[in-house]
């Protein structure tokens, strides 16, 4: 398993922050879902698209999926 970097970065104001779960979390593609657009995505990631607290712009990443 790999562990994710907890830091995050704005790719529209290059903002960055320590902690991407800090961050708040608009949307997130289940690795199901991924996995019907992207052949071979890892079946324990997940995107998350979380809110930029400086521009509010959507940040987008890999995460690892924990299931519920
Ligand atoms: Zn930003």
């Amino acid at each position: 398993m790999v562990l994710m970097d907890p830091e995050a970065s704005c790719s529209a104001c290059r903002a960055t922050f320590d902690e991407w779960a800090a961050l708040e979390l608009v949307a997130r593609i289940e690795s199901t879902e991924v996995e019907r657009l992207i052949r071979g995505w890892s079946a324990n990631l997940c995107i998350e698209v979380r809110a930029c607290r400086w521009c509010g712009k959507g940040i987008t990443r890999k995460c690892e999926w924990v299931s519920p």
